[in-house]
């Protein structure tokens, strides 16, 4: 499925990326080279400075090459990764709730192109954007979730009100657009998350789809960008491929998520993404789904990125909080097992990132790549990408 994917993975595990963030990094812009960032995010030491607080975030994991990533294109990213968390600091640092630090540094993210959700979403195979999203509140464990939507600039804010001003916890398509209306926010024309690059990225996963032989009814071009989804018919074999980045031919899923731990020693997360380049009928990944790609509470929280129905079936996000609950793991040796072993078993590509009460970091990630950043008490931005310095 992910040609090469066993053999990275094993390199991965051989090289115990545990990512367990001792945030000692000094990087103060995007610009900062990558070594110094990547040495403090791969130690396998318990973090020297414990924050009492701080945000995680990702845009991604997923086969992201340094040869094929300029560095102009790498400068932008690391330029929006640091903004978010400075917006997300921005919040903590007043005493502010980790649940508006999450979502602060997701809007970042969302309204950047390069990262998979909002504006930057990848096409659907109808050549349509359809949007999911998630938060979890780890104190009360109240959570609110949005799939299959096409006019919402801002996904995760939708979802934080259906937390927040409806009895339920999951709205989809129609439906959610409907209460978005009911609670004031603005539907964008769908055309505000056209991006050629998206759209070549479709164009190019049709192409590799076609040369494989797909059945007929896949075969077909998209609609124009922008129009309404068209009605397809469901086919045994359709296949659903990881983002295509028409800029690098990397393959990556570049969801963006957040969680963070404020100075009350709430944890909350959230979840952002376009989903998966050439989904169909109605496809919904992990993301906005509690447990799978999204999940807090009093102990722990998480948010992960990579084939969402892997992390859908192994209930990933839950599964990590679990292990800090059921068998007393340390967080980051949770978050490693699940991703180096039990995903990796499984043939499930990708990463998260997780906090604990006590403020402890993991980002582990089975892929080549995963866009992740920190930021603790001292306000200094910790950016990284690779897995190798
Ligand atoms: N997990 C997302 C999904 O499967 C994709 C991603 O992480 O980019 O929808």
């Amino acid at each position: 499925m992910f040609p090469s994917f066993s053999s990275r993975m094993h390199r991965g595990l051989l090289a115990s990326t545990a990512l367990l963030l001792a945030p000692l990094g000094c990087a103060t812009s995007s610009q900062v080279g990558a070594a110094r960032d990547e040495a403090a995010l791969r130690t396998d030491e318990p973090p020297r400075v414990k924050p009492k607080w701080g945000l995680v975030i990702h845009g991604g994991a997923g086969v992201i090459s340094r040869e094929n990533l300029s560095p102009e294109r790498e400068a932008a990213m690391r330029a929006v990764l640091t903004e978010a968390l400075q917006a997300g600091h921005a919040v903590l640092v007043k005493g502010g709730r980790g649940m508006d630090a999450v979502t602060a540094a997701i809007r970042v993210m969302e309204d950047s192109p390069y990262f998979n959700a909002g504006k930057g979403a990848v096409f659907n195979h109808d050549g349509v954007n359809e949007l999911d999203a998630a938060v979890m509140d780890g104190k009360t464990r109240m959570a609110g979730a949005v799939a299959g939507v096409h006019h919402i600039q801002n996904p995760i804010d939708l979802a934080r009100l259906v937390m927040e001003k409806s009895p339920h916890v999951m709205m989809v398509g129609d439906g959610a657009e409907a209460f978005a209306k009911s609670q004031g926010v603005p539907l964008v024309d769908a055309k505000y998350f056209y991006t050629e690059e998206r759209w070549q990225g479709l164009q190019r996963a049709l192409e590799q789809e076609n040369a494989k032989g797909a059945p007929p009814a896949e075969q077909g071009q998209p609609s124009t960008p922008g129009q309404s989804p068209a009605q397809p018919q469901p086919q045994p074999g359709s296949s659903l491929t990881p983002g295509v980045d028409p800029i690098t031919g990397d393959h990556k899923f570049g969801t963006v998520g957040a969680v963070a731990l404020d100075m009350d020693g709430n944890l909350a997360a959230g979840t952002s993404t376009g989903g998966m380049t050439n989904k169909r009928f109605g496809r919904v990944g992990d993301s906005p789904i509690i447990g799978a790609g999204t999940y807090a509470d009093e102990r722990c929280a998480v948010s992960a990125t990579g084939h969402g129905e892997f992390f859908i079936r192994y209930t990933v996000a839950r599964d990590i909080c679990a292990r800090v609950e059921y068998q007393d793991l340390p967080l980051p040796e949770a978050a490693n097992f699940v991703i180096h072993d039990v995903l990796v078993k499984a043939g499930g590509e990708g990463g998260v990132i997780a906090m604990d009460r006590q403020g402890h970091v993991a980002m582990p990630f089975n892929s080549s790549g995963m866009y992740r950043g920190y930021i603790g008490e001292d306000g200094t931005p910790t950016v990284a990408i690779f897995q190798q310095p």
